[in-house]
């Protein structure tokens, strides 16, 4: 396959998409489905934030930006991820929120002075969506490398929060997904060379069989009330494929993901980045990236990450 290429503006959109899907959720996270409905972005909610901010899914991913322009490695960006605890990379300097895994992943490597590799758990019960939610940088970051060395580096960048192969499968799926996406395949395509590539993994089969359901043809016409959207790797990622198989475009796609319920700014975020990096030049709605909150920070974090991964 060709190098994941896209232009600085292209990059620097897919970020943007990316961070307005987190905040439209943010003010829903956790409410049942259909027992709300967002049609524009709104503030307040599930954690009082003002319109516009964005949370741990953007942040983490901000934190891995800034890790891979620095040519940083697992280290950096538990190091980072530390930081972001104390209410670094956020929007307003306070930080509202965080997963288990993670939370958990960071003390151990703090506190417990694991290594950052072998920081995240390795228990079935521990398959959270934290490393998709942050992962996407580095389908922009594996170019010249083979995909084994690609599996090693996702799965490092993956295992300092979340250890179990499921987690391991998902991030490789979804990275693989996005190179195929930025290469210009069209989604079914680019999930089965993907999936192809992650089968020549050296994973275990009965972990496969957990996807299955997102890797068969027939996955993109499921009825909505067959998708779940809870924040197990799972059940977000088939979240995520399914919006993003759907859309019609990026606004249709993150209210369609904001409304499925409960894990709704991740899954949204990780639709976002499935659809814009097969769109690459479709903005938001205008007046969803002016009330996008951007610090100086974010603004350097992406510009820097464009400049260095983006086509000239
Ligand atoms: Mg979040």
């Amino acid at each position: 396959m060709e190098a994941a290429m896209a232009s600085q503006n292209q990059i620097t959109n897919l970020f943007e998409v990316s961070m307005i899907a987190d905040a439209l959720g943010v003010p829903v996270e956790f409410r049942p489905r259909d027992s709300y409905h967002v049609s524009d972005m709104t503030g307040h909610g599930t954690y009082d934030q003002p319109v516009g901010s964005w949370s741990d899914d953007s942040s983490l991913t901000l934190c891995l930006a800034e890790t891979l322009t620095e040519g940083g490695g697992p280290t950096q960006l538990m190091q980072k991820f530390t930081a972001y605890l104390d209410g670094d990379y956020t929007p307003h300097g306070i930080r509202f929120d965080i997963g288990i895994g993670t939370s958990e992943a960071i003390s151990r490597f703090n506190t417990g002075h694991v290594p950052a590799t072998e920081a995240g758990s390795r228990l079935a019960n521990a398959n959270g969506n934290g490393a998709l939610m942050r992962i996407a940088p580095l389908a922009f970051a594996l170019d010249g490398q083979n995909w084994r060395d690609r599996r090693q580096r996702i799965t490092d960048f993956t295992t300092v929060t979340h250890g179990h192969e499921r987690s391991i499968i998902a991030s490789c799926l979804y990275v693989e997904t996005l190179r195929q996406l930025l290469a210009g395949q069209a989604l079914a395509e680019a999930l089965k060379q993907a999936s192809q590539l992650v089968h020549q993994g050296d994973f275990r089969a009965e972990e496969f069989a957990y996807f299955d359901r997102v890797l068969n043809p027939d996955f993109f016409a499921t009825p909505r009330d067959q998708i779940r959207s809870s924040g197990y790797v799972i059940d977000s990622l088939e979240a995520a494929v399914w919006c993003a198989a759907n859309a019609a475009s990026v606004q249709d796609l993150i209210l369609t993901a904001a409304n499925l319920g409960e894990d709704t700014d991740t899954i949204a975020q990780i639709a976002a980045c499935l659809y814009a990096a097969g769109h690459l030049d479709e903005q938001a709605p205008a007046q969803w990236r002016k009330a996008l909150i951007q610090t100086k920070q974010s603004r350097r974090i992406i510009t820097d990450f464009a400049q260095k991964f983006g086509e000239q």
